[in-house]
């Protein structure tokens, strides 16, 4: 029998993520976030063949940017998390990657506390080339974990582009992250993020911080309570906090907890994540119908020819022409 990685199937590996075994979970999602189509779409079977995950689950998207502190929060509070008997995963998301080698959350040293745990899963994710490509493989990626046993998974991506509004839309609550006294244009973020965040918590509250810090939640919670209520009818509240000296970080623990219970009880939870699968399918559909139409006839190659008839033409005619000879 042939060992070889190719000879390995969708069951070999389906079987490997169940069980939890973590160097085939990273061999799957090595899959999903490939550029070859045989890769994801074998990263699709397995995904199928995994089923959905028996266990109730929790997926945390937090942004913010670069230097207010992602990595430093997310290891306090992941400790806190784990220590409630939760497993957790650890997923980057960083659109910077795919321009530059020089990538903002490459950094080796990060979450070191965290990943010393054999049963926290840290996984800096490279962000597709596709437009669309980061949140398919994000979440993709997000199941797998949960296939694999994984209840709390962390989604971190830096606030400086696309990428954040992608990750809320594939997570059950969203949190922003925001320096005191930097002032909105300087941190870079959007009114857009801004009234997307589920709670807003203000950073480094520690070593004589912590007045600018209280000022900073103030002038906050004034500004988003002239902000569409949310569906959830939830007030994302405002908090302060310290990573390095782990204060206010069991307050947003428990702060994200009651955000569940409530909208566990009131079914708005459930509502949520199947309104984020109709928009999944809405997505990977145009991505999908895209991608068919593209192998199929070469709209390069067309402009080429009508550019160089040099007549005009009836654009929509072309159109339907088009469609025709891909066979749609
Ligand atoms: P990220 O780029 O958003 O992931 O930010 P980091 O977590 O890497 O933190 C950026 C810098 O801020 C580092 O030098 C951290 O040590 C520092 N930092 C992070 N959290 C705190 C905090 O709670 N208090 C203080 N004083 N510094 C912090």
């Amino acid at each position: 029998m042939n060992h070889s990685k190719n000879s390995r199937n969708a069951a070999y590996y389906a079987e490997g993520v169940l069980r939890g075994d973590i160097a085939v979970l990273s061999r799957a999602i090595t899959l999903a976030e490939s550029t070859n189509t045989a890769n994801r779409e074998m990263a699709r079977e397995i995904i199928r063949r995994c089923g959905p995950s028996g266990k109730q689950t929790f997926r945390l998207g937090i942004t913010g940017v670069p230097g207010v502190g992602k990595s430093t929060f997310i290891e306090t509070f992941g400790l806190h998390v784990r220590q409630k008997g939760q497993r957790l995963a650890v997923l980057t998301v960083d659109p910077t990657s795919a321009k530059s080698k020089g990538s903002i959350l490459g950094d080796k040293t990060r979450m070191q506390k965290l990943s010393a745990f054999e049963d926290v899963y840290i996984r800096p994710s490279p962000s597709a080339g596709a437009l669309g490509g980061v949140t398919r493989v994000t979440y993709e990626t997000i199941v797998l974990c949960e296939a694999a046993g994984f209840d709390y998974v962390i989604v971190e991506t830096v606030g400086v582009g696309q990428s954040e509004v992608g990750v809320s839309r594939i997570t059950d609550f969203f949190l922003l992250l925001m320096l005191a006294g930097a002032g909105d244009e300087l941190q870079g973020i959007k009114r857009g993020i801004m009234e997307m965040a589920d709670a807003l918590v203000i950073t480094k509250a520690d070593s004589g911080n912590e007045k600018k810090a209280a000022a900073a939640r103030a002038e906050y919670s004034r500004a988003i309570r002239l902000f569409q209520p949310h569906d959830s009818g939830w007030q994302p509240p405002v908090l302060v906090c310290s990573a390095l000296a782990d204060t206010g970080i069991s307050e947003i623990d428990e702060m994200i907890t009651k955000f569940r219970n409530l909208t566990m009880k009131d079914g708005f939870f459930a509502e949520h994540r199947r309104r984020q699968q109709l928009e999944i399918f809405r997505e990977a559909l145009r991505e999908a119908v895209l991608t068919g139409f593209n192998d199929r006839f070469n709209v390069e190659e067309r402009l080429r020819q009508l550019d160089a008839a040099r007549q005009q033409f009836d654009p929509y005619a072309e159109v339907a022409k088009a469609l025709r000879a891909a066979g749609f």
